[in-house]
């Protein structure tokens, strides 16, 4: 028996190579490459249709994105988090000169948990940035109660919330502002790319100036913006991702139902409800590496790659746990417990359109032999 086939925990869903070149042809023959070209207006008016929303902004990455979305807020001082995502969420605090302040989350979302929000605020606080976990909509009702309750501004770390709706339609409408993440690991990839939800025209406006330096025409400038525009190129391959991700997204929901028929039938293993009524993009499958499991969560994070199966550990270690953020009070395990937890013992299996039927049995084969 040769090697098995590498299963990675995530594949981008790539459109034939062929189908591409008419897009390029077109770059190279208006020779418009930035700076809000054709392609770029054209998936700002595509993505506001799909996601259900009236305003979004382009923008090279999603951390430029979250970035710009606290200058376009004037945030400053203190802002509360989550210390369960991806390091970029609160390295966006950092580069504005704010102070994080890490709360716990909620032990059955993994999100910001609101019922601890309110101890965390003090005078300086002025903003809330939640994070939707693995797509799973925030309690977005509860958050804004305390933001009104104490004039806080929210900004959504949507990176992982393309296409989720809840209750009431897109979960990108809710806060301030909601930034999401195109690169190339998430469920609507432009190789690189994020765009913010914008809630009228002239956040949106403000926010264009933001992205381009804070140039409003030839010889002004109203502010110290940066270079976050989307190229031609990215906007063009995103154009052509959108006409396949409801494909993309079926395929993703198939195998999320097939580990939630094959896994409960594995002691140890636990895995995360699935949101009830929320539509799901599936851009994730973590399961809970319980103690009655014959293995650690490392011993078979190990294991898994022996046989060629690649997981991943999100989220850990913990934001709070890196050495810019350890010194912080709020970063105490002592203030974590429900996200130290979390991180010791979550494992993020493969899922992607990429994989078939079998692959999934392989992983679940992997886990059974614990
Ligand atoms: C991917 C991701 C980001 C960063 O997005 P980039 O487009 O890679 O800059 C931010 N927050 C979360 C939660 C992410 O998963």
């Amino acid at each position: 028996m040769g090697t098995p086939k590498p299963i990675y925990v995530t594949q981008p869903y790539l459109p034939a190579l062929a189908d591409f070149i008419p897009y390029l042809e077109k770059i190279w023959d208006s020779k418009i490459l930035t700076n809000g070209g054709p392609f770029h207006a054209q998936l700002e008016a595509a993505l506001c249709s799909y996601l259900g929303v009236e305003h979004l902004a382009l923008f090279t990455n999603g951390t430029i994105g979250l970035i710009t979305a606290l200058q376009a807020l004037r945030i400053t001082g203190e802002v509360i988090t989550t210390p369960y995502s991806f390091v970029a969420t609160a390295h966006s605090l950092l580069w504005n000169g704010i102070k994080p302040v890490f709360v716990d989350i909620d032990p059955h979302t993994l999100n910001l948990d609101p019922s601890k929000i309110e101890a965390a605020i003090t005078p300086h606080t002025t903003a809330i940035m939640p994070v939707h976990v693995y797509g799973h909509p925030c309690d977005v009702d509860a958050i804004e109660r305390i933001a009104d309750n104490y004039n806080l501004k929210v900004i959504y770390d949507a990176a992982h919330a393309f296409g989720v709706q809840c209750h009431c339609g897109s979960v990108l409408t809710h806060g301030d502002l909601s930034v999401l993440s195109f690169h190339a690991t998430k469920v609507f990839n432009t190789f690189e790319g994020g765009a913010i939800i914008c809630p009228d025209a002239k956040t949106k406006v403000r926010i264009d100036h933001l992205k381009n330096f804070g140039f409003v025409d030839e010889t002004t400038v109203v502010a110290p913006g940066i270079n976050g525009k989307m190229s031609e190129f990215n906007a063009a391959l995103g154009l052509l991702q959108l006409k396949e991700i409801d494909t993309a997204l079926a395929r993703r929901k198939q195998i999320d139902a097939l580990y939630r028929r094959l896994l409960p039938e594995i002691a140890g293993i636990r895995i995360l409800r699935d949101g009830g009524e929320v539509v799901s993009n599936h851009a994730y499958f973590p399961i809970m590496v319980e103690t009655d499991y014959p293995l650690s969560r490392d011993a078979l994070y190990q294991k898994l790659r022996d046989a060629q199966i690649f997981s991943r550990r999100y989220f850990y270690p913990l934001i709070s746990n890196f050495p810019m953020y350890r010194g912080l009070a709020s970063a105490s395990p002592d203030n974590l417990p429900v996200a130290t937890e979390a991180a010791r013992k979550v494992l993020c299996l493969p899922i992607s359109p990429a994989l078939t039927d079998d692959d999934v049995h392989r992983v679940v084969d992997c886990l059974r032999r614990g």
